[in-house]
């Protein structure tokens, strides 16, 4: 039997073997929509690239494999393929979701698809029993993120995904924040998993798409027949840009989280930040629950600034450190969740959570850690000026 291979080596070796025409190392992108039949009835599994493409297909494999599924579909986005999972539902169910999502999500859940009948409820997933008891007779599936977009805030996924199969609903986890380098909810019992392979997968805030992944083949074929039936898939353009990215996840995720750590550790001793989330700190809430589900704290960190007023002062100040609306990326990103990536989350209810307009989020890339400590720590200096 052939060992299991490591993540890393999975990673790196992404798309080697694909190519059964020439042996080619690095995946063609096959830029095509269609595929010629030899005679009628008779192609080589190909017929149009809505429903399969080579190129797409090498980085699906590489997706499922990453996250230990049996089949993986790729999206023109995380939202597409968060989308996608949706269509499994139908009017009337009812969707029980973390109570800080990433904005998008909540936005795709609250304006598009509760017109349509679905209903989403939202609470803390960071205790099982609490879900349970949340789980009512129309609840189809629990839909968790972990940790959560942009307080970081920990779910019991194992516990979550356990209570969900003893009440027969399916467990969703958005595994964007950690990558499969982290965390592997399949692993930790959840039935799929979704990413917006925009961030840590591509990892060079040069592509958008997205991807979801299960360990069951019934519900791999009808994931599939969503993504070919609404028809939201990956360009093999971006699947090879998404390859390419995928290769070098494993370092770029370890360096980034160790440059997170120290930007951590210099946040939480500075008197300009009131507070920080992230859970590598000691003191992080429900810490051991992440560490027991995961193998690192991550490279996304959020954080209050002691004066509220400052932070447009603050982000301004920032020049190594870009003031931009993404994450996982090599470069580091700062962003403002409640003007930008969570705008849509009525403030009452951002409120509601804890989230504040002091909030700002960073994104920790694979730059030198004393050039982002510099670049935060003279930002941070104009903060305590009064405007
Ligand atoms: N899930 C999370 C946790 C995200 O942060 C995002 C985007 O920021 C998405 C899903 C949506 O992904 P995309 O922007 O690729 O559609």
């Amino acid at each position: 039997m052939r060992r299991k291979r490591a993540i890393e080596t999975l990673a790196a070796q992404a798309g080697v073997g694909a190519d059964k025409a020439y042996g080619a190392v690095s995946v063609p992108i096959y830029m095509t929509a269609i595929y010629r039949y030899r005679a009628f009835g008779k192609n080589l599994g190909f017929d149009y690239s809505r429903s399969e493409n080579p190129t797409r297909q090498a980085a699906e494999r590489a997706l499922a494999d990453l996250e230990g599924g049996t089949r993986a579909v790729a999206f023109a986005s995380g939202m597409a393929a968060v989308s996608a999972v949706m269509t499994l539902f139908s009017a009337g169910d009812r969707i029980l979701c973390s109570d800080d999502l990433y904005g998008g999500t909540y936005r795709l859940f609250e304006k598009i698809l509760r017109p349509y009948g679905l209903a989403f409820d939202y609470v803390d997933m960071g205790d099982p029993a609490v879900v349970a008891r949340k789980i009512g007779k129309k609840t189809k599936a629990v839909f968790i993120e972990t940790p959560t977009n942009p307080l970081m805030k920990i779910a019991d996924v194992r516990g979550v995904a356990r209570v969900a199969r003893e009440r027969g609903v399916l467990s969703i986890v958005d595994n964007t924040f950690m990558s499969p380098v982290l965390q592997r909810p399949l692993a930790l019992g959840a039935d799929i998993v979704v990413h917006s392979a925009t961030k840590f997968l591509g990892g060079h805030n040069d592509l958008i798409g997205g991807a979801a992944i299960v360990a069951d083949p019934e519900l791999g074929e009808k994931m599939h027949f969503a993504q070919k039936a609404v028809g939201a898939v990956l360009s093999p353009f971006d699947a090879w840009l998404l390859l390419r990215g995928i290769k070098t996840l494993a370092v770029r995720v370890d360096r980034a989280q160790r440059n997170a750590e120290v930007v951590a550790a210099f946040l939480a001793a500075h008197p300009a930040v009131r507070k920080v989330f992230y859970p590598g700190l000691p003191g992080h809430r429900r810490r051991e629950l992440h560490m027991s589900q995961a193998s690192g704290p991550g490279a996304v960190i959020s954080f209050e600034l002691a004066r509220e007023p400052s932070v447009p002062r603050f982000l301004s100040a920032l020049s190594t450190v870009l003031l931009a609306e993404s994450l996982g990326g090599v470069e580091t990103l700062v962003t403002h969740p409640a003007t930008m990536t969570h705008a849509d989350i009525p403030a009452a209810e951002q409120a509601a959570v804890g989230l504040t307009p002091a909030l700002v989020r960073l994104s920790i890339g694979i730059e030198n850690a004393d050039d982002l400590v510099a670049d935060l720590a003279q930002a941070l200096r104009k903060t305590r000026r009064r405007a």
